[in-house]
Parts: structure tokens; sequence; C-alpha cells
């Protein structure tokens, strides 16, 4: 089978009426837009643009190159650091050599043009002294598959003659920006470098002329893989069949909260699941354990990934499997101890989080954990990056991961400790994962908001496929695609219920905080309430509050991380009131039901507390139906007054908004109540007939 070779979509007419550095951006925009071409966040782009000097008025050469963070994909012009390349070309000068070569990363603001924010990257030298206006760095698994593999000076040769050059591995800095420079003086014809595990430098003197060398090379490498590769088995061949996509989700949902348990406690984490056929050949091959004790090579790759991942071996006992858990964890977090011991300089930062990133189980995928759903996505992303290159380089040759000094002088670089350390401070619910039911309603809507404005990851759980599907959309456009799930359960069914978990639990890792909301109300004097009515609002308040607080118990004891259950009752729950007698019933079997599992959930750190609201109309399918008509009639006035008349009902003489029970929810889910269960609070602007006592 023959891989699709990179399509070249440059379009002169797009490109024609662009600025020189809107070029920049156009060609770094359609780079990062194929992951062959170049990772997430991975790879840089330059050009070298005469401007005004706002100074002097004169035209000065300034080099446009992508500053630090960033993807070239996604990014804007705002993403460029610009300086002037005069001033670069004097640091050559105050250059004290390799050892002191981090003390040059302080020296770059000083070059910066037009008060521009963007800090520089690292890899900024390595484009301002290439004597060519405009350079890529990219990081295409294919080529890094070249530049992985023991012979890779050779294959270099081979496959590009004389276009292309390679350079040994070096870290990035200043100095691989003179060996680079040197290496473009000395071979002119050379249209770019291989860089020794690592990635690609191209180069052109136009954007165009840039991006079409980029694409060539890297379709070169493409094509002479698949001449390479052809009719060979991958990795050595199957050892371990992909197992059915049934099979695999249970074992990743059972799996998932194991591991949760023991490299969340410190900090916790959010987990991402990936059975793409990559991977599954991957990890079922003959040559996993090998290849996968190596290491990744590019830099980019196991800062993401750490160096290794852990195996976790799978006969198809699940028992078996979580049962070898503990040692296995242990066994990595020593071999990464070790290893920071033998690399570690004396001024190198503190040991960080032991604990492996990327778990593989051979038949039913890999598995990523991270501080959010963001950063564990991606890692996975960066590992199928890894297995491409290794694919390839262990295809052709010797596949070799970094040298491990190497890797841990990029890994513990004290330049890459300074910017963990300006990471801003985590949100109070980073690494928190909520599952809310009625998640589609007026209060399960503005509770998942008000969690995920805190940092969690929020399942919706709601019958309402239409409303469901329009909040998930509108949070994955406020907070990010990775942040929220959306999952289509009837409360009521207990088999509905255990596969909504096992969803979300396959789509976040585990389980932190149950908000069981979904609900309904009804009304009518008790002569005429049918076994109907009374049967829906037991079903749906009663036993759908506890099949949710079943499954998160379940879950939540499996996980050893404690965990939070907040019930959305009501008023009515406390205080009776009459035509409502199904509804009421049902409101303080939940209240009792949340105190009994409070009672029960409190030795293994499980909290329970309630909330109840009283009369919010706005935003709620309740107050839109039967309900608002029946509310209205039975105190004599028309609908349009009912907001008023709830208000001056309560003491406050205030409205009550979901976002007030939004808040409550919040307080009781998070850490800021870590010392309450059994509590109920009402949020009802006042009310004396459900004072608690
Ligand atoms: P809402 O109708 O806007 O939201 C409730 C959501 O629950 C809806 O999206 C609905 O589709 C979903 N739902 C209903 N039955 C379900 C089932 N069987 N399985 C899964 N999802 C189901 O109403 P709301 O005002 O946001 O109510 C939320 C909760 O607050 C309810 O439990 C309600 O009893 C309680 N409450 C509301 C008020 C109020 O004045 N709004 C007062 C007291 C208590």
């Amino acid at each position: 089978m023959t891989t699709k070779l990179l399509d070249n979509r440059w379009d002169d007419a797009k490109a024609a009426g662009m600025s020189e550095s809107e070029r920049l951006l156009y060609r770094s925009n359609l780079l990062g837009s194929d992951k062959r071409i170049t990772n997430y966040g991975g790879g840089n782009t330059s050009a070298k643009v005469e401007e005004r000097d706002p100074l002097t008025g004169e035209t000065v050469t300034v080099l446009w190159v992508k500053g630090s963070g960033g993807d070239v994909g996604t990014m804007k012009l705002d993403g460029f650091a610009t300086l002037y390349q005069s001033k670069l070309e004097q640091l050559r000068g105050i250059y004290r050599g390799p050892e002191h070569e981090d003390e040059m990363v302080g020296l770059l603001s000083h070059c910066t043009f037009n008060l521009n924010p963007r800090a520089s990257s690292i890899d900024t030298p390595l484009h301002a002294y290439l004597p060519y206006t405009h350079v890529d760095h990219m990081h295409p698994d294919a080529v890094i598959a070249i530049a992985a593999t023991g012979r890779s000076r050779e294959l270099t040769r081979d496959i590009y003659g004389e276009e292309l050059g390679w350079l040994p591995w070096r870290r990035p800095g200043f100095q691989l920006g003179l060996d680079l420079s040197r290496f473009a003086a000395e071979n002119p014809q050379a249209r770019g470098v291989v860089l020794e595990s690592h990635g690609l430098f191209t180069w052109g003197e136009t954007a165009k002329d840039c991006y079409e060398t980029t694409l060539r090379i890297i379709n070169r490498a493409i094509e002479w893989f698949d001449g390479q590769l052809a009719g060979k088995p991958a990795f050595g061949g199957e050892k371990s069949p992909a197992r059915d996509v049934a099979e695999r989700r249970r074992v990743a949902a059972r799996l998932m909260p194991e591991i949760r348990a023991r490299i969340g406690v410190e900090e916790r984490k959010i987990g991402h699941f990936d059975d793409s056929p990559a991977v599954l050949e991957f990890v079922g091959s003959n040559r996993l354990d090998e290849l996968a004790a190596l290491g990744t090579s590019c830099p980019d790759h196991f800062l993401r990934t750490k160096i290794r991942p852990l195996v976790l071996p799978y006969n198809g006992d699940l028992d078996v499997l979580v049962g070898g858990l503990d040692a296995a964890v242990e066994a990595y977090r020593e071999g990464y101890r070790a290893y920071y011991e033998r690399c570690r300089h004396d001024n190198s930062p503190a040991i960080r989080d032991p604990n492996a990133v990327i778990y593989l189980v051979p038949g039913v995928g890999m598995l990523s954990f991270a501080k959010d759903k963001a950063t564990a996505r991606i890692a996975s992303e960066f590992y199928v990056n890894a297995i491409n290159v290794m694919r390839g380089a262990s295809g052709v040759d010797t596949y070799q991961g970094l040298p491990e000094q190497e890797a841990f002088d990029i890994e513990y670089w004290l330049l890459e400790e300074a910017k963990l350390q300006r990471m801003p401070k985590p949100k109070s619910l980073a690494g928190r994962i909520a599952f809310v039911t009625g998640g589609a309603g007026g209060i399960g809507r503005a509770t998942a908001e008000r969690l995920m404005s805190e940092g969690a990851c929020v399942v919706l759980a709601d019958i309402d496929a239409g409303a469901l599907d329009a909040a998930r959309a509108d949070f994955a456009k406020r907070f990010g695609a990775d942040q929220v799930r959306g999952v289509i359960a009837n409360v009521t069914d207990e088999a509905a219920v255990a596969q909504a978990f096992e969803d979300a639990v396959t789509e976040f890792g585990g389980l932190d905080i149950l908000v069981s909301n979904a609900g309904i109300a009804s009304a009518s004097p008790i002569e005429e309430t049918t076994l109907e009515v009374w049967n829906r609002n037991i079903d749906i308040l009663a036993t759908g509050y506890f099949l949710v607080s079943r499954e998160a118990f379940r879950l939540f004891r499996r996980q050893k991380l404690g965990g939070s259950i907040v019930f959305i009752a009501s008023k009515n729950g406390l205080a009776a009131s009459a035509g409502a007698s199904a509804y009421c019933t049902a409101k303080a079997a939940e209240i009792h039901l949340a105190r009994c599992l409070a009672l029960e959930g409190a030795e293994a750190g499980i909290r329970v507390n309630t909330v109840n609201p009283d009369a919010v109309l706005r935003g709620s399918k309740i107050w839109s139906g039967e309900w608002r008509e029946q509310r209205a009639a039975s105190s004599k006035i028309g609908e349009e007054q009912l907001e008023e008349h709830y208000r001056q009902r309560s003491l406050l003489k205030r409205s009550v908004f979901p976002e007030d029970i939004a808040e409550a929810v919040y307080f009781l889910a998070s850490d800021l109540s870590a010392k309450s269960t059994g509590n109920i609070m009402n949020v009802d602007a006042g009310n004396q007939i459900s004072f608690t006592r």
C-alpha cells in the first residue's frame, strides 16, 4: 500500500495580495495543517523581512520567527517574535562558547523589534544565522524516521544526495544556530539539513519556494519508506491481535481509574484512550517491549510523553492486569528516579512527577494521563508520531532513541524549568472530572459551566438529544472541545446508566464529581394523581438518583481518591406542598438518600451533599410547561406574574437563577467544602418553611 503524498496547497491568487509577514503566516498555517508535516506545537518558521524602523524611519531587516509556545498550524501573526537582524548578528560577537549558550537566551529580548511582547523561542538562532530569507523547521515523522536510525547520515545522503545535508545531534540553542550557518555557507547547493534525532530544516528565497521545498523533501522520504517497507511486516509482525472494540473499551474503562488511583494522589490526572490502527499495530507487535524500552527520539516527543512508556501485559484476564498494576507502576517510578539520579547535575531542578505518561496495553491500545485533557491527548498524539518514526526507522535500520543523558539535559534544562515555573497556577478543579445528569437543562447547564470555568472536565448526561448536542457544542466553543462530552442516558435505565459511566471513564479516565440533577416536576391533587405520574416521579427523582449514585460509588471506591456527590433536590423535599405529593415525596427521598450515602461514603472520602433550589424560572424547561400553568393556577395568578410572586414570597425578596444554584454546587463539589458531608444548602432567597433543623 502506498502512502498518500502531501498535496501542494499553495494558492498564488491568495498569496499575491499579502505582505511578506502575512505570506509567512499563510505558509506556516498550511504546513501545520497536516500533522505529517509537523506535530502539534512542533517546529517553527521564519522570514527575514524589510521593515521601517519606528526609531529611525530607515528600512531594516527584521527576523519574523515563530515565538515561544503556540502551534504553526493555528498561530496568528501575533505568534511571531520580531527581532532586529543586525542586533542578532551582533550577538555572535559576544558568544562565549557552547558551555555558556544558555545565557544567550536572555539576550534575545534585547534584539526585539517594535516592542513585540511575544517571547523568542530557543530555536531563534537556528533561523537567524541561516543566509536565506525563508526557513522552515519541521518535525515530519518520515524525516525523523531517517534521523532516528543508526545510519541516518548515510541514509540522508542515499536519499537526498547533495540536496540535503546532515548534522549530528545537538540540543537546540545558539551553537546549533552557528553550526547550521556554517553548514549553509559551506554547502550553497543544499536546500536543507536533517538534524540527527530531531527534525528537518529547509529554506528558500521566497515563501512559496521554501514551502514547496519542504513538501518535496518530506514526500521523497514518504516515497522512499514506502519502497523500503513494502511487503515487510511492521515491528517484526503481530504477537497480540487487537481485541474487539467492546472489549478494548471495557478494559480501558476498568484500567483507567485504577491507574488514576495510583498516579493521581498528589495531582489529579485526566486520561485519554487511543485504540487507532497505528497504535494497535505497535502494541500488538513482536517488537513492542524492545522498541518501547528504547524511548522516543525527537525532543518534542519525549518532553510530552516522557522518554519511555509503561507496557502493561494483558492476556485477556482483567483481574491479572489490575493485580499487577501496583508493581508495574512502582517499577516505572523506580526506573525514573534511577534515571534522574544517574543523569542529574549539581544545579538540576528537583525531580518531577516520576509516573509514566503513556501506558501501552497489547491488544487494547494506549492510555495517556496528564494534568488536563488537552495535554493528555497531545501526549498520546506525540506517541503516535513516535510510533510512526519507529515503524520507519526500525524497518530500514536500527532505531535509536536519544542518549539518556541528552534526554535528561533537555527534560531538566534550566530554561525548560523556568518555562514550567512561569505557568499560571492551576484552577481549583483542574484535573477533576464531573458527571452532570440533566446537563442539557437550565440548572445542569449552568452547573456544568461553573465547573468548567474552574478547569473541570464535564460529561453532560441527558435524554434530550437536541438540547444535549447544543449544550455540548456551545461549551466546546467556549472552553475547548477537550473539556466536554455529551452522553445520552436515561437515569432510570440501569444498563444505560452503567454504559454512560463507562463512556465517561473511557473519555476522561475516571470520576471525581457527580451532580445528580436530572429531573421533572408535576402537580396534581392526590385523588387525581395517576400511578403513572407517581411512578414517573419516583423513577426519575428517587430511582434515577439511586442508580447514578451507585455507579459513582462503585467507581469512587475503585479509584480510591474520594469523591463528591451533589444532589439537586428541592425546597419541596423539605417543605410539604399541597397538590404535588408525588414530586414532594420523591424529592424527600432524594434528600434522605443523600444523607444515607454521606454516612456510607465517609470512610472512603466520598462526600454527599444536597442543594435545594426553589423557583428557578429562568432557563428551566420545567418552568416552560405544564408545571408553570399549574403553579400559576394554584397561586391564582397569571403565568407572567410568577417571577414577581416568588420574589415577593422569599425572605430576601430576590429571584433565584440557575447560576446561583451552580455556585452552591461548585462549593460543595470542590475542596472548598472538603469538611462538609450530609449537608443541605437551600438556595431559595430565604424561605422559613425550608429552614433545616
Ligand atoms: P430542566 O427541565 O431545565 O432540566 C432538567 C433536565 O433533566 C432536562 O434537560 C431533561 O431533559 C433532563 N431529564 C429529565 N428526565 C431525565 C431522565 N430520565 N434522564 C436523564 N435526563 C433527564 O429543569 P431544571 O430547572 O434545570 O431542573 C433541574 C433539577 O432541579 C431538577 O431535579 C428539578 O427538580 C430541580 N429543581 C428545580 C427547581 C426550579 O425551580 N427550576 C426547583 C427545585 C428543584
